[in-house]
Protein backbone atom coordinates (compact mmCIF):
# COMPACT_ATOMS: atom_id res chain seq x y z
CA UNK A 1 0.00 0.00 0.00
CA UNK A 2 1.29 3.61 -1.03
CA UNK A 3 2.39 5.60 2.14
CA UNK A 4 2.23 9.48 1.91
CA UNK A 5 4.29 12.27 3.19
CA UNK A 6 4.13 15.96 4.29
CA UNK A 7 6.46 18.11 4.14
CA UNK A 8 6.97 22.01 4.90
CA UNK A 9 9.80 24.30 3.05
CA UNK A 10 11.70 27.22 5.08
CA UNK A 11 14.55 29.02 3.49
CA UNK A 12 16.15 29.89 0.53
CA UNK A 13 16.06 28.31 -3.93
CA UNK A 14 18.36 25.75 -2.54
CA UNK A 15 16.16 24.34 -0.09
CA UNK A 16 13.03 25.10 -2.74
CA UNK A 17 15.63 22.54 -5.13
CA UNK A 18 16.47 19.91 -2.07
CA UNK A 19 12.72 19.60 -1.37
CA UNK A 20 11.84 18.60 -5.15
CA UNK A 21 14.49 16.27 -5.08
CA UNK A 22 12.33 15.06 -1.75
CA UNK A 23 9.66 14.90 -3.25
CA UNK A 24 11.28 13.07 -6.21
CA UNK A 25 13.29 10.36 -3.95
CA UNK A 26 10.20 9.93 -2.25
CA UNK A 27 8.33 8.90 -4.55
CA UNK A 28 10.57 6.25 -6.02
CA UNK A 29 9.67 4.74 -2.51
CA UNK A 30 6.00 5.12 -2.85
CA UNK A 31 4.81 7.94 -0.65
CA UNK A 32 2.91 10.33 -2.05
CA UNK A 33 3.05 13.82 -1.26
CA UNK A 34 -0.47 15.03 0.68
CA UNK A 35 -1.35 18.87 1.98
CA UNK A 36 -2.22 17.92 5.59
CA UNK A 37 0.33 16.97 7.97
CA UNK A 38 -3.24 14.33 10.07
CA UNK A 39 -3.04 12.79 6.70
CA UNK A 40 0.62 11.52 6.58
CA UNK A 41 2.49 8.51 7.62
CA UNK A 42 5.75 10.88 7.46
CA UNK A 43 6.19 14.32 8.51
CA UNK A 44 9.39 16.39 6.97
CA UNK A 45 10.59 19.87 7.90
CA UNK A 46 13.84 21.33 5.58
CA UNK A 47 14.95 23.72 7.43
CA UNK A 48 16.50 27.54 7.80
CA UNK A 49 18.91 28.53 9.98
CA UNK A 50 19.83 31.62 8.36
CA UNK A 51 18.22 33.82 11.11
CA UNK A 52 16.89 33.32 14.65
CA UNK A 53 13.46 33.75 13.57
CA UNK A 54 13.49 31.17 11.09
CA UNK A 55 15.07 28.55 13.64
CA UNK A 56 12.29 29.32 16.00
CA UNK A 57 9.45 29.26 13.00
CA UNK A 58 10.92 25.56 11.86
CA UNK A 59 10.57 24.65 16.28
CA UNK A 60 7.56 25.75 16.36
CA UNK A 61 5.55 24.03 13.48
CA UNK A 62 8.05 20.78 14.87
CA UNK A 63 6.17 21.37 18.00
CA UNK A 64 2.85 21.11 16.16
CA UNK A 65 3.84 17.43 15.07
CA UNK A 66 4.26 15.90 18.86
CA UNK A 67 0.19 15.52 19.19
CA UNK A 68 -0.01 13.83 16.00
CA UNK A 69 2.71 12.15 17.18
CA UNK A 70 1.33 11.14 20.67
CA UNK A 71 -2.11 10.02 18.55
CA UNK A 72 0.15 7.79 16.32
CA UNK A 73 3.27 6.26 17.22
CA UNK A 74 3.84 4.80 13.91
CA UNK A 75 4.30 8.10 12.65
CA UNK A 76 7.96 9.01 11.34
CA UNK A 77 8.92 12.94 12.27
CA UNK A 78 12.04 14.03 10.19
CA UNK A 79 14.30 17.47 10.37
CA UNK A 80 16.37 17.91 7.36
CA UNK A 81 18.12 20.98 6.03
CA UNK A 82 20.20 24.18 7.62
CA UNK A 83 19.40 23.54 11.06
CA UNK A 84 19.66 19.56 10.79
CA UNK A 85 23.19 20.40 9.98
CA UNK A 86 24.39 22.37 12.21
CA UNK A 87 22.44 20.83 15.42
CA UNK A 88 22.58 16.89 14.52
CA UNK A 89 22.39 14.43 17.05
CA UNK A 90 21.24 16.98 19.84
CA UNK A 91 17.89 17.39 17.97
CA UNK A 92 17.13 13.97 18.66
CA UNK A 93 18.30 14.16 22.23
CA UNK A 94 16.21 17.38 22.63
CA UNK A 95 12.93 15.93 20.68
CA UNK A 96 11.97 12.42 21.67
CA UNK A 97 9.38 12.30 18.60
CA UNK A 98 11.77 12.98 15.97
CA UNK A 99 12.91 10.39 14.12
CA UNK A 100 15.55 11.11 11.71
CA UNK A 101 17.82 14.00 11.38
CA UNK A 102 19.57 14.65 7.60
CA UNK A 103 21.84 17.51 6.95
CA UNK A 104 22.09 19.60 3.83
CA UNK A 105 25.19 16.92 2.15
CA UNK A 106 22.26 13.53 2.44
CA UNK A 107 19.02 14.23 1.31
CA UNK A 108 20.01 11.63 -0.96
CA UNK A 109 20.01 9.12 1.92
CA UNK A 110 16.38 9.99 2.79
CA UNK A 111 14.39 7.30 1.20
CA UNK A 112 17.21 4.62 2.83
CA UNK A 113 16.78 6.15 6.12
CA UNK A 114 12.57 6.12 6.32
CA UNK A 115 12.92 2.61 5.33
CA UNK A 116 14.93 1.79 8.48
CA UNK A 117 12.81 3.69 10.37
CA UNK A 118 9.81 1.96 9.47
CA UNK A 119 11.05 -1.38 9.22
CA UNK A 120 13.30 -1.28 12.26
CA UNK A 121 11.50 1.54 14.66
CA UNK A 122 15.40 3.27 15.41
CA UNK A 123 15.82 6.88 15.04
CA UNK A 124 18.85 7.89 12.85
CA UNK A 125 21.18 10.76 11.86
CA UNK A 126 23.11 11.62 8.69
CA UNK A 127 25.10 15.07 9.17
CA UNK A 128 28.02 13.70 7.38
CA UNK A 129 29.88 16.57 4.73
CA UNK A 130 30.43 14.71 1.79
CA UNK A 131 33.39 15.20 -0.30
CA UNK A 132 33.76 16.98 -3.23
CA UNK A 133 33.30 14.20 -6.08
CA UNK A 134 30.48 12.79 -4.43
CA UNK A 135 28.63 15.77 -4.39
CA UNK A 136 29.49 16.65 -7.70
CA UNK A 137 27.68 13.25 -8.61
CA UNK A 138 24.82 13.64 -6.54
CA UNK A 139 23.50 16.81 -8.46
CA UNK A 140 20.34 15.79 -10.60
CA UNK A 141 16.82 14.43 -9.54
CA UNK A 142 13.87 16.45 -10.44
CA UNK A 143 10.40 15.77 -10.21
CA UNK A 144 8.08 15.74 -13.44
CA UNK A 145 5.87 18.56 -12.30
CA UNK A 146 4.47 20.55 -15.03
CA UNK A 147 5.98 24.02 -14.69
CA UNK A 148 6.73 26.73 -16.62
CA UNK A 149 9.98 28.47 -14.56
CA UNK A 150 12.70 26.18 -13.17
CA UNK A 151 15.55 26.76 -10.77
CA UNK A 152 18.20 25.06 -11.96
CA UNK A 153 21.48 24.43 -9.15
CA UNK A 154 25.23 25.49 -10.95
CA UNK A 155 26.53 25.23 -7.50
CA UNK A 156 26.38 24.51 -4.16
CA UNK A 157 28.09 25.64 -0.78
CA UNK A 158 29.79 28.93 0.13
CA UNK A 159 33.67 29.85 0.48
CA UNK A 160 32.98 33.64 1.05
CA UNK A 161 32.89 33.46 4.84
CA UNK A 162 30.66 36.89 5.27
CA UNK A 163 31.28 37.52 9.04
CA UNK A 164 27.38 37.48 9.74
CA UNK A 165 26.48 34.37 7.78
CA UNK A 166 26.12 30.85 8.83
CA UNK A 167 25.90 29.38 5.05
CA UNK A 168 29.37 28.31 4.81
CA UNK A 169 29.21 25.86 7.50
CA UNK A 170 25.96 24.29 7.21
CA UNK A 171 26.18 24.44 2.95
CA UNK A 172 30.19 23.69 2.93
CA UNK A 173 32.64 24.35 0.86
CA UNK A 174 31.84 26.10 -2.41
CA UNK A 175 31.24 23.73 -5.43
CA UNK A 176 30.36 23.98 -9.57
CA UNK A 177 28.53 21.64 -11.69
CA UNK A 178 29.73 21.00 -14.74
CA UNK A 179 28.04 22.75 -17.20
CA UNK A 180 27.47 19.81 -19.37
CA UNK A 181 25.60 18.42 -16.81
CA UNK A 182 23.72 21.35 -16.32
CA UNK A 183 22.84 22.15 -20.03
CA UNK A 184 21.82 18.58 -20.09
CA UNK A 185 19.06 19.50 -17.40
CA UNK A 186 18.33 22.47 -19.09
CA UNK A 187 17.92 21.01 -22.52
CA UNK A 188 15.37 18.36 -20.60
CA UNK A 189 13.47 20.83 -19.11
CA UNK A 190 12.71 23.36 -22.13
CA UNK A 191 12.14 19.19 -24.05
CA UNK A 192 9.33 19.15 -20.74
CA UNK A 193 7.60 23.12 -21.86
CA UNK A 194 9.75 25.26 -19.66
CA UNK A 195 10.75 28.61 -20.48
CA UNK A 196 12.24 30.26 -17.65
CA UNK A 197 15.13 29.21 -16.31
CA UNK A 198 16.77 30.62 -12.85
CA UNK A 199 20.41 29.80 -12.43
CA UNK A 200 21.11 28.82 -8.66
CA UNK A 201 23.79 29.17 -6.01
CA UNK A 202 24.97 31.13 -2.49
CA UNK A 203 27.77 33.05 -4.98
CA UNK A 204 26.85 32.12 -8.99
CA UNK A 205 29.17 34.53 -10.49
CA UNK A 206 32.10 32.60 -9.00
CA UNK A 207 30.93 29.73 -10.59
CA UNK A 208 33.74 27.77 -12.39
CA UNK A 209 36.13 29.88 -11.05
CA UNK A 210 37.76 27.44 -8.43
CA UNK A 211 36.97 24.31 -9.45
CA UNK A 212 38.03 22.34 -12.93
CA UNK A 213 34.61 23.12 -15.04
CA UNK A 214 35.40 24.13 -18.26
CA UNK A 215 33.69 27.14 -18.35
CA UNK A 216 32.99 30.49 -16.47
CA UNK A 217 30.18 31.93 -15.41
CA UNK A 218 29.97 34.51 -18.93
CA UNK A 219 30.60 31.32 -20.65
CA UNK A 220 27.54 29.23 -19.34
CA UNK A 221 25.43 32.00 -19.44
CA UNK A 222 25.63 32.30 -23.25
CA UNK A 223 25.57 28.43 -23.82
CA UNK A 224 22.11 28.38 -22.09
CA UNK A 225 21.27 31.70 -23.93
CA UNK A 226 21.10 29.43 -26.74
CA UNK A 227 19.11 26.73 -25.59
CA UNK A 228 16.29 26.75 -28.39
CA UNK A 229 13.12 26.88 -26.18
CA UNK A 230 14.16 29.11 -23.12
CA UNK A 231 13.08 32.16 -23.63
CA UNK A 232 14.02 33.94 -20.27
CA UNK A 233 16.78 33.42 -18.01
CA UNK A 234 17.41 34.60 -14.55
CA UNK A 235 20.30 34.21 -11.54
CA UNK A 236 21.14 34.52 -8.20
CA UNK A 237 22.45 35.17 -5.87
CA UNK A 238 25.21 37.76 -7.29
CA UNK A 239 28.32 38.69 -4.80
CA UNK A 240 28.97 42.10 -5.65
CA UNK A 241 32.51 41.37 -5.34
CA UNK A 242 32.66 38.58 -7.98
CA UNK A 243 30.46 40.76 -10.53
CA UNK A 244 33.09 41.19 -13.98
CA UNK A 245 32.70 43.79 -16.46
CA UNK A 246 31.77 40.88 -18.93
CA UNK A 247 28.83 39.59 -16.79
CA UNK A 248 28.05 43.21 -16.76
CA UNK A 249 28.22 43.51 -20.14
CA UNK A 250 25.55 40.45 -20.75
CA UNK A 251 22.51 42.56 -19.45
CA UNK A 252 23.54 44.71 -22.94
CA UNK A 253 24.25 41.53 -25.09
CA UNK A 254 22.37 38.74 -24.37
CA UNK A 255 18.63 38.80 -25.09
CA UNK A 256 17.10 36.36 -23.10
CA UNK A 257 18.79 37.76 -19.80
CA UNK A 258 16.42 39.21 -17.95
CA UNK A 259 16.81 43.07 -17.10
CA UNK A 260 16.92 42.35 -13.50
CA UNK A 261 19.76 41.62 -10.85
CA UNK A 262 19.75 40.78 -7.26
CA UNK A 263 22.88 42.07 -6.02
CA UNK A 264 22.89 42.33 -2.19
CA UNK A 265 24.76 45.16 -0.75
CA UNK A 266 24.14 44.73 3.28
CA UNK A 267 25.48 47.88 4.48
CA UNK A 268 26.31 51.40 2.38
CA UNK A 269 29.01 51.99 5.43
CA UNK A 270 32.12 51.04 4.65
CA UNK A 271 33.61 50.20 8.02
CA UNK A 272 30.31 47.82 8.42
CA UNK A 273 31.31 46.40 5.26
CA UNK A 274 34.58 45.51 6.46
CA UNK A 275 33.51 44.12 9.38
CA UNK A 276 31.15 41.97 7.55
CA UNK A 277 34.08 40.85 5.37
CA UNK A 278 32.15 41.46 2.14
CA UNK A 279 35.41 42.20 0.41
CA UNK A 280 34.00 45.28 -1.47
CA UNK A 281 33.61 48.77 -0.81
CA UNK A 282 30.33 51.22 -1.19
CA UNK A 283 32.50 52.63 -4.55
CA UNK A 284 32.97 49.75 -5.67
CA UNK A 285 29.57 48.90 -5.36
CA UNK A 286 27.98 52.48 -6.94
CA UNK A 287 30.08 51.69 -9.41
CA UNK A 288 28.54 48.54 -10.08
CA UNK A 289 25.11 50.12 -9.83
CA UNK A 290 26.41 52.55 -12.80
CA UNK A 291 27.94 50.04 -15.43
CA UNK A 292 24.84 48.40 -15.12
CA UNK A 293 22.66 50.98 -15.82
CA UNK A 294 24.79 52.16 -18.62
CA UNK A 295 24.78 48.67 -20.69
CA UNK A 296 20.73 47.94 -19.98
CA UNK A 297 19.25 51.75 -18.63
CA UNK A 298 15.95 50.16 -17.53
CA UNK A 299 17.72 47.35 -15.35
CA UNK A 300 15.93 47.24 -11.83
CA UNK A 301 17.74 46.06 -8.81
CA UNK A 302 17.00 44.09 -5.86
CA UNK A 303 19.35 44.07 -3.17
CA UNK A 304 19.08 42.54 1.02
CA UNK A 305 19.80 44.85 3.52
CA UNK A 306 20.83 43.50 7.63
CA UNK A 307 20.24 47.11 10.09
CA UNK A 308 22.00 46.68 13.78
CA UNK A 309 25.17 45.42 12.35
CA UNK A 310 27.77 45.31 15.97
CA UNK A 311 28.69 48.05 16.04
CA UNK A 312 26.80 49.94 13.55
CA UNK A 313 26.66 53.31 14.30
CA UNK A 314 23.88 56.08 13.18
CA UNK A 315 26.18 57.60 10.64
CA UNK A 316 26.89 54.65 9.06
CA UNK A 317 22.92 53.72 9.21
CA UNK A 318 22.75 57.43 7.19
CA UNK A 319 25.24 55.95 4.50
CA UNK A 320 23.10 53.02 4.30
CA UNK A 321 19.48 55.00 3.65
CA UNK A 322 21.30 57.10 1.40
CA UNK A 323 22.52 54.42 -0.60
CA UNK A 324 19.19 53.20 -0.79
CA UNK A 325 17.51 56.74 -2.12
CA UNK A 326 20.61 56.95 -4.27
CA UNK A 327 20.09 53.29 -5.77
CA UNK A 328 16.57 53.11 -5.99
CA UNK A 329 15.68 49.13 -5.70
CA UNK A 330 12.85 48.12 -6.95
CA UNK A 331 12.42 45.47 -4.30
CA UNK A 332 14.41 45.39 -0.84
CA UNK A 333 14.91 42.38 1.49
CA UNK A 334 15.38 43.94 5.17
CA UNK A 335 16.86 42.07 8.01
CA UNK A 336 17.68 42.92 12.11
CA UNK A 337 21.05 41.36 12.48
CA UNK A 338 20.21 38.15 14.28
CA UNK A 339 23.92 36.56 15.68
CA UNK A 340 24.53 32.97 14.76
CA UNK A 341 26.52 30.85 17.05
CA UNK A 342 30.04 30.43 15.69
CA UNK A 343 29.99 33.10 13.08
CA UNK A 344 32.76 35.59 13.43
CA UNK A 345 30.05 38.30 14.24
CA UNK A 346 28.97 36.76 16.98
CA UNK A 347 32.19 37.47 19.18
CA UNK A 348 31.92 41.48 18.15
CA UNK A 349 30.75 43.47 20.85
CA UNK A 350 26.86 44.58 20.09
CA UNK A 351 25.84 47.47 22.39
CA UNK A 352 23.32 49.19 20.13
CA UNK A 353 19.94 48.45 21.81
CA UNK A 354 17.03 46.65 20.27
CA UNK A 355 15.10 49.68 20.40
CA UNK A 356 17.55 51.34 18.40
CA UNK A 357 18.01 48.75 15.52
CA UNK A 358 14.01 48.49 15.50
CA UNK A 359 13.91 52.34 14.82
CA UNK A 360 16.70 52.05 11.88
CA UNK A 361 14.18 49.09 10.39
CA UNK A 362 10.93 50.94 10.62
CA UNK A 363 12.75 53.79 8.79
CA UNK A 364 14.25 51.91 6.14
CA UNK A 365 10.74 50.03 5.43
CA UNK A 366 9.31 53.79 5.09
CA UNK A 367 11.61 55.30 2.99
CA UNK A 368 12.07 51.91 0.95
CA UNK A 369 7.85 51.73 0.38
CA UNK A 370 7.71 54.90 -0.83
CA UNK A 371 10.76 54.11 -3.51
CA UNK A 372 9.04 50.74 -4.62
CA UNK A 373 5.97 52.65 -5.24
CA UNK A 374 7.36 55.26 -7.60
CA UNK A 375 9.33 52.27 -9.21
CA UNK A 376 6.36 50.22 -10.25
CA UNK A 377 4.07 53.01 -10.76
CA UNK A 378 5.88 53.83 -13.59
CA UNK A 379 4.46 51.14 -15.25
CA UNK A 380 1.32 52.06 -15.42
CA UNK A 381 0.07 52.20 -19.13
CA UNK A 382 2.93 50.58 -20.63
CA UNK A 383 2.50 47.17 -22.57
CA UNK A 384 5.03 44.30 -21.40
CA UNK A 385 5.99 40.65 -22.26
CA UNK A 386 4.93 38.74 -19.64
CA UNK A 387 5.33 35.00 -19.24
CA UNK A 388 1.89 33.15 -18.35
CA UNK A 389 2.79 30.99 -15.47
CA UNK A 390 -1.21 29.99 -14.94
CA UNK A 391 -4.18 30.85 -13.09
CA UNK A 392 -4.06 33.54 -10.73
CA UNK A 393 -6.01 33.34 -7.14
CA UNK A 394 -7.81 36.27 -7.98
CA UNK A 395 -11.01 34.35 -9.69
CA UNK A 396 -12.21 32.35 -12.62
CA UNK A 397 -10.70 33.36 -15.78
CA UNK A 398 -7.72 35.36 -14.30
CA UNK A 399 -4.24 34.43 -15.01
CA UNK A 400 -0.65 35.43 -13.87
CA UNK A 401 2.71 35.65 -14.94
CA UNK A 402 5.88 38.07 -14.43
CA UNK A 403 7.73 40.54 -16.56
CA UNK A 404 11.28 40.72 -17.24
CA UNK A 405 11.55 42.44 -13.71
CA UNK A 406 10.27 39.53 -11.79
CA UNK A 407 7.19 41.85 -10.86
CA UNK A 408 3.69 39.57 -11.06
CA UNK A 409 1.15 40.73 -12.90
CA UNK A 410 -1.89 39.33 -13.31
CA UNK A 411 -4.93 40.07 -15.91
CA UNK A 412 -7.85 37.94 -17.28
CA UNK A 413 -7.22 35.37 -20.28
CA UNK A 414 -7.67 32.39 -21.27
CA UNK A 415 -5.99 29.34 -19.67
CA UNK A 416 -4.55 28.08 -22.67
CA UNK A 417 -2.14 30.82 -22.57
CA UNK A 418 -0.44 29.22 -19.71
CA UNK A 419 3.57 28.85 -20.69
CA UNK A 420 3.10 31.57 -23.27
CA UNK A 421 5.04 34.89 -24.02
CA UNK A 422 1.77 37.55 -23.63
CA UNK A 423 1.98 41.19 -24.21
CA UNK A 424 -0.14 43.06 -21.07
CA UNK A 425 -0.89 46.73 -21.04
CA UNK A 426 -0.38 47.55 -16.99
CA UNK A 427 -3.64 48.95 -15.44
CA UNK A 428 -2.82 49.86 -12.25
CA UNK A 429 -0.03 49.05 -9.72
CA UNK A 430 -0.27 47.37 -6.22
CA UNK A 431 2.12 46.86 -3.19
CA UNK A 432 3.20 43.26 -4.71
CA UNK A 433 1.33 42.81 -8.05
CA UNK A 434 0.78 44.65 -11.09
CA UNK A 435 -2.73 43.90 -12.66
CA UNK A 436 -3.26 44.45 -16.44
CA UNK A 437 -5.67 44.03 -19.64
CA UNK A 438 -4.36 41.28 -22.32
CA UNK A 439 -3.36 43.21 -25.66
CA UNK A 440 -2.63 40.17 -27.97
CA UNK A 441 -0.26 36.72 -27.72
CA UNK A 442 3.01 37.66 -28.70
CA UNK A 443 3.66 33.89 -28.83
N1 LIG B 1 24.09 33.70 -0.70
C1 LIG B 1 23.14 34.68 -0.63
C2 LIG B 1 22.11 34.48 0.45
C3 LIG B 1 22.53 34.55 1.84
S1 LIG B 1 21.30 34.51 3.05
C4 LIG B 1 23.86 36.00 -0.56
O1 LIG B 1 25.03 36.04 -0.38
O2 LIG B 1 23.22 37.01 -0.74
C5 LIG B 1 20.18 35.77 2.49
C6 LIG B 1 20.29 37.07 3.20
O3 LIG B 1 20.05 36.89 4.58
C7 LIG B 1 21.65 37.73 3.14
O4 LIG B 1 21.85 38.42 1.95
C8 LIG B 1 21.61 38.66 4.34
O5 LIG B 1 21.06 39.91 4.02
C9 LIG B 1 20.67 37.94 5.30
N2 LIG B 1 21.39 37.38 6.44
C10 LIG B 1 22.33 36.40 6.41
N3 LIG B 1 22.78 36.17 7.66
C11 LIG B 1 22.13 37.03 8.48
C12 LIG B 1 22.16 37.29 9.88
N4 LIG B 1 23.00 36.63 10.67
N5 LIG B 1 21.34 38.23 10.38
C13 LIG B 1 20.50 38.92 9.57
N6 LIG B 1 20.42 38.73 8.26
C14 LIG B 1 21.22 37.79 7.71
FE1 LIG C 1 26.46 33.96 3.38
FE2 LIG C 1 28.14 35.72 2.34
FE3 LIG C 1 28.10 33.21 1.40
FE4 LIG C 1 26.04 34.85 0.91
S1 LIG C 1 28.13 35.11 0.20
S2 LIG C 1 25.92 32.73 1.60
S3 LIG C 1 25.93 36.07 2.77
S4 LIG C 1 28.71 33.85 3.45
Amino acid sequence: MNKSFYLETFGCQMNVVDSEKIVALLGEIDYQQVDQPEQADLLLLNTCAVRDKAVRKAYGHLGRFKPLKDRNPQLIVGMGGCIAQQEGEQLLEQFPYLDLVFGTHNVHRLPEMVQQVAENRVRCKETEFLDRETRLQLFPTRTGQEAFTRFVTIMQGCDNYCSYCVVPYVRGREISRPSHEILDEIHELAGQGVREITLIGQNVNSYGTKDDTEVGFVELLEQVNAVEGIDRIRFTTSHPKDISPELIDCFGRLEKLCRHLHLPVQSGADTILRAMNRGYTREHYLGLIDRLRAVCPDIRLTSDIIVGFPGETEADFAETFSLLEHVRYSELYTFIYSPRRGTAAADIADDTLTAAKKARFDRMLLLQQDICQQVWEQDVGTVQEILVEGTSKLGEGQLFGRNTWNRIVNFSGDESLAGTLVSVKITRSFRNSHLGELVQSAS
